[in-house]
């Protein structure tokens, strides 16, 4: 399974996008694969309010009451033409062209998704929809948190990757969120204590990948063409078999609810 940018990565586009797009009017948008590109044309026209993100999903308000929506799927990357030297590929799928400029999006595989809607109408995407709080606004406390662990049957693991308790939170992530707070990614029954520390855990490796600007993989990519500088600082997600570092044991990989894990055997309990 190929690594797949989460909100910190999400988010460090967006901090990128945000001052190049705010105020830009959209004269174009050309659409050059189908793809998942959903009603693009329809920002013609239209000023950029903001861009703000909601899990992993980039959302720009534009004038006259509509939404840019945007998802990077697995490999999607904006760009601006000419900056850093970049110039369109053949994996250029839209390209909008603004009164200062044309921002391209880029996606080698195609699991990345634009679409343009009326404000806040987010019935063609259900895990928008669905999505849980924000990990770092008030609105996810510990204690709804914990309520929300305790209505499930699933593995701790796989519901977090669900979106619904906490939004954008993918496997990287979740494998260091549950390594930090010693809570097994196969656990079923997590207790208040425990739900705390995990709650607490997934803040602080959210903020500090923030702080680093996402990690970086293959196609993961900034706005200014770099990539973030996380890679160095996961202590389980890609060192199975390597000594944990809290307790010396190997780290084990394993597959929980479809998805590579590592995680300690020793450190974190079910
Ligand atoms: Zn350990």
């Amino acid at each position: 399974m190929a690594r797949v940018p989460e909100l910190p990565e999400v988010e460090s586009v967006r901090r990128q996008l945000r001052p190049r797009l705010v105020g830009r009017r959209i004269l174009a948008v050309d659409a050059v694969s189908r793809g998942r590109l959903h009603d693009v044309a329809r920002a013609a026209g239209h000023r950029v309010l903001d861009v703000r993100r909601r899990g992993k999903y980039l959302i720009a308000p534009l004038d006259g009451g509509l939404e840019l929506v945007g998802h990077l799927g697995m490999t999607g990357s904006f760009r601006m033409r000419g900056e850093d030297g970049w110039v369109p590929d053949a994996y250029v799928r839209a390209s909008l062209r603004l009164d200062d400029g044309v921002l391209d999006f880029r996606d080698v595989r195609r699991f990345g998704m634009l679409r343009v809607t009326p404000a806040g109408d987010y019935s063609a995407m259900s895990t928008l929809a669905r999505l849980g709080p924000e990990p770092l606004s008030a609105e996810f406390d510990p204690v709804g948190f914990h309520r929300r662990l305790a209505s499930t049957r699933m593995p701790v693991k796989p519901f977090l990757l669900s979106q619904r308790p906490v939004a954008g939170v993918g496997n990287i992530y979740a494998d260091e969120a549950l390594w930090r707070s010693r809570v097994s990614p196969r656990a079923r029954h997590v207790g208040r204590l425990r739900a705390r520390a995990l709650w607490a855990a997934v803040r602080e490796v959210l903020a500090e990948a923030i702080e680093r600007e996402g990690t970086t993989f293959r196609d993961y990519r900034l706005v200014d063409g770099q990539g973030g500088r996380n890679g160095g600082h996961l202590r389980v997600y890609g060192r199975a078999g390597l000594p944990c570092v809290r307790c010396g044991r190997p780290l084990a990989k394993t597959v929980v609810g479809g998805r590579g894990t590592t995680y300690c055997r020793v450190c974190q309990r079910r």
